[in-house]
């Protein structure tokens, strides 16, 4: 089932010729504003733009540098059309503000309603939307998205979780949009009640906002009984939506006449060919309020494909986010991301889905203690076999503590799993 099944499946050439012609405006719209933007592009015009290959001569934006635009100095559009704000959650410094227009918000409602597609939810469906309905972007992204596809909404919004379990079996809920790690409570808390995915309607779980591993995704599709797909998207670039996998499950796919993508290395800044891993940069080319150019998301990934998918969709695929440049950890000379720690912890059954990473410096040098909570049958046996794999995969050991399963403190909100107490 595809929603715009013409855009969607648009070939190559026709794309990057829209994405060319989308991505002048889009320079022409920062010139003509009095955003801080303005300076930064004022030797280059929209007409020396000859091929997307011009895109690398224009420079990049960073996030400091909206921050430091707090609160509307970035904002392209006139304020006589702004209808609404969204704020990045900023858990450090100063937040970032998106405001947008009414075609922003109808863009907005326009891509979601694609990643609903993709994930194979339509109007039939009833969807409990749990993420928050407020400053953070993703409650009124996966509301718009539901409306423009005719589905029936359940706006819950955050929390709540035994409400969020009855609504699911008692309202027929089919499908479910989430932080990543929110499907950790709905689970535990089934458990507690003796609550059973399999008696219920739901089929769909769209979740994101949080790097994922595939090993944790495993394990929510077979014990809440679902078909997950990973959604990506930021309140700099519009919100919720910038892209999502689909039934082939082959990579993400971006909408490419809203956006493009490039992968750069993130120390030189250089243009990274396809298959490379790198940061993922995002140009908008569609949005009015905060069109960016060139904006350094931090997001690890790679592009995996430009061909067309299994699914029939055109639109290129990237991999699952890997992490944030600056959540990458560095202990004792190596370097490694969390979520290829929770790739192998996630691997047994018999640890809760709940971990810390602790990272601290003893006696001068750095020292990592993974805590995990046991569940039954976790015996000494899979100790030592867990622990050769994670000395496999960092080349140097690290503590494991293993605890009674609830002894970690749940998350509100996105999960917090690395301490590092280390001074940094
Ligand atoms: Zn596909």
């Amino acid at each position: 089932m595809i929603f715009n099944k013409e855009m969607e499946t648009l070939p190559r050439e026709e794309i990057e010729k829209l994405q060319l012609k989308r991505l002048k405006e889009t320079l022409a719209r920062i010139k003509k504003s009095s955003s801080v933007f303005r300076e930064k592009y004022k030797d280059i015009e929209p007409d020396d733009i000859k091929s997307l290959d011009d895109l690398k001569r224009l420079p990049m934006i960073e996030k400091d540098e909206l921050r430091r635009a707090y609160p509307f100095s970035h904002i392209v559009s006139k304020d006589v059309d702004w209808m609404r704000m969204h704020m990045s959650s900023g858990t450090t410094g100063t937040p970032v503000i998106n405001v947008m227009t009414k075609n922003d918000i109808a863009q907005w409602g326009e891509i979601m309603a694609r990643c609903y597609y993709s994930a194979g939810v339509g109007a039939n469906d009833r969807i409990q939307i749990t993420p928050s309905f407020g400053l953070f972007n993703g409650g009124f992204g996966f509301h718009y998205g539901a409306e423009r596809i005719g589905a029936f909404i359940i706006p819950i919004g955050a929390g709540r979780t035994r409400l969020q379990l009855k609504f699911i079996k008692e309202l027929g809920t089919t499908a479910i949009t989430a932080i990543a790690s929110y499907p950790l409570r709905l689970m535990e808390v089934a458990k507690e009640i003796g609550f059973d995915f399999r008696k219920t309607n739901l089929r769909v779980a769209i979740l994101g906002a949080e790097v994922w591993s595939d090993s944790l995704r495993r394990r929510i599709e077979s014990e809440m009984n679902v078909d997950t797909y990973d959604i990506i998207g930021m309140t700099e670039t519009g919100g919720v939506g910038l892209g999502i996998d689909c039934e082939a499950k082959k990579g993400i796919h971006i909408w490419e006449d809203h956006y493009i993508v490039e992968i750069i290395d993130p120390k030189t800044g250089e243009v990274l060919p396809d298959g490379e891993e790198g940061e993922m940069v995002v140009t908008t080319l569609t949005r009015e309020g905060l069109p960016l150019i060139r904006y350094r998301t931090r997001d690890m990934t790679k592009i995996l494909s430009k061909d067309m998918c299994d699914c029939g969709r055109t639109h290129l695929r990237i991999d699952r986010l890997k992490g944030r440049t600056d959540d990458m950890l560095k202990v004792k000379g190596v370097n490694f991301y969390p979520s290829q720690i929770e790739s192998i912890l996630m691997k047994y059954e018999q640890l809760s889905p709940y971990y810390n990473i602790v990272i601290e410096k003893i006696k001068g040098k750095g020292s990592m203690t993974i805590v995990a909570e046991r569940r039954n049958g976790f015996n000494s046996e899979q100790l030592e076999k867990l622990s050769n794999e994670l000395y496999d995969f960092l080349g140097f050991h690290c503590h494991i503590q293993i605890v009674p399963e609830g002894t970690l403190e749940r998350p509100q909100g996105k999960a917090v799993r690395v301490i590092d107490k280390r001074a940094k």
